[in-house]
């Protein structure tokens, strides 16, 4: 297995996950009578050019299906972090009439509908047909594409060259980083800036975000790492800014390297952080696994005991990454008897691999839980704002990660 940003063979494992289902695979009551398919999710990281990275052992095609079942627009912190976003750099980069802007990942038009009105010209890019339909409805121009280097030479052909170039939390998804990087260097204007937000690395170690990690996500990405794979392509990282959107992202804005842009002194601010965690060697790396398992036991345990004072536990927010510490943590009905969701797509279904079952709001009101696992924990504060009325009947809100916290 090699490296997908400099091709140096992968020996050094980071963290192992043993093995879990596609963590958007969720299950009619039909599906739960079949078998289920499992995949390895091992992490590795790249000695030469500090990668962190999965195997691609589940197609991207696969995964990103019709019956994907994210739609952002549902997640109302989501679309304003995105409306801020809008204003923002419409301002930096002077954005009008003339200007073009490209998302990739598009989903359902949830940040592109700001730029649409404003009058912006925009399209959007977004690989999932039952999710592009959502944009299109809207009025807001999505093309159901991968976005790739032979895709971005085609569209900028068709619809011309990018004033602005986005990708939120598309990145890790990428199988071939190398083609996406391409892409970029292709589709932006001799003045182009590019922006793409993902979870940064540095929070990943530092507060034990294990269940970041799923077999959608490819990559995860330090400044470090990027910094590499971006100059291969005559790229430059000018700016960083740091979020704290999906408990700690970078959104780095990106140039060709000739530009007049100089590399301002956010970049180097994150590159000494990284540093000083030992992202630059194999030191911060190394004992992740040992305090992951210890986190899991810890959660667990919490768990045990709640169900054995006769507690009713419920999760909120079926999200991906709630899948991913279910399953390595193997818990099952037994601990948690049900998920509530505001998506109205993955209610009346199973998650996957723990099968716990998914219901809507209205299953908390009914049920009363004593405690409310938030499986989303990046979005504490909006859950637990938006669930205010459970306190009525003494409920709790547990949050798993970094440790197990009650509020
Ligand atoms: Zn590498």
């Amino acid at each position: 297995m090699k490296c997908r940003s400099c091709g140096h063979k992968l020996t050094r494992v980071f963290l192992d996950l043993q093995h879990s289902p596609p963590s958007n695979s969720f299950l009619t009551s039909e599906m739960l009578s079949q078998p289920e398919t499992y995949f390895p999710l091992c992490v590795y990281v790249c000695e030469s050019c500090l990668l962190v990275q999965i195997d691609e052992c589940a197609v991207s095609h696969d995964i990103f299906n019709a019956g994907y079942v994210y739609f952002s627009s549902y997640s109302e912190a989501f679309v304003k972090h995105a409306q801020e976003y809008v204003q923002h750099i419409t301002e930096m980069l002077s954005l009008n009439k003339d200007s073009m802007v490209y998302e990739a990942a598009s989903n359902d038009g949830y940040l592109l509908q700001f730029f649409k009105q404003a009058g912006i010209p925009c399209c959007g890019i977004e690989p999932s047909k039952s999710v592009a339909d959502v944009a299109i409805k809207k009025g807001i121009p999505t093309e159901v594409e991968f976005f790739t280097a032979s895709f971005a030479s085609q569209l900028s052909l068709v619809k011309g060259k990018a004033d602005l170039f986005l990708g939120n939390n598309v990145m890790a998804h990428v199988p071939n980083l190398n083609d996406f990087i391409a892409g970029i260097k292709f589709i932006l204007k001799p003045t182009g800036v590019a922006t793409l937000e993902f979870p940064h690395l540095l929070h990943l170690i530092e507060c034990l975000e294990f269940d970041t990690i799923y077999h959608e996500h490819y990559s995860y990405f330090s400044l470090l790492a990027l910094q590499t794979a971006f100059q291969r392509h005559g790229l430059k990282i000018f700016q960083v800014k740091e979020l704290p959107v999906h408990g700690g992202s970078l959104r780095i804005y990106v140039t060709h390297s000739d530009s007049p842009r100089a590399i301002d002194a956010t970049v180097l601010k994150v590159v000494r952080d990284e540093k000083q965690l030992g992202l630059d060697t194999m030191d911060a790396y190394s004992g992740f696994q040992v305090k992951v398992d210890s986190l899991c036991r810890e959660f667990i345990q919490f768990l045990v005991e709640k169900k054995r004072e006769g507690a009713k536990i419920a999760g909120y927010g079926a999200a991906a990454k709630g899948n991913t510490l279910l399953n390595y943590c193997g818990i099952k009905p037994h601990l948690i008897d049900f998920v509530s969701d505001i998506t109205p797509a993955k209610q009346g279904k199973f998650l996957p691999g723990s099968h716990i079952p998914v219901y809507g709001e209205d299953k908390l009101i009914e049920e009363k839980p004593d405690y409310i696992v938030i499986l989303p924990w990046n979005w504490k504060d909006s859950i637990i704002q938006r669930l205010d009325y459970t306190r009525a009947w003494g409920a709790k809100f547990i949050t798993p990660i970094p440790n197990v916290d009650m509020f």
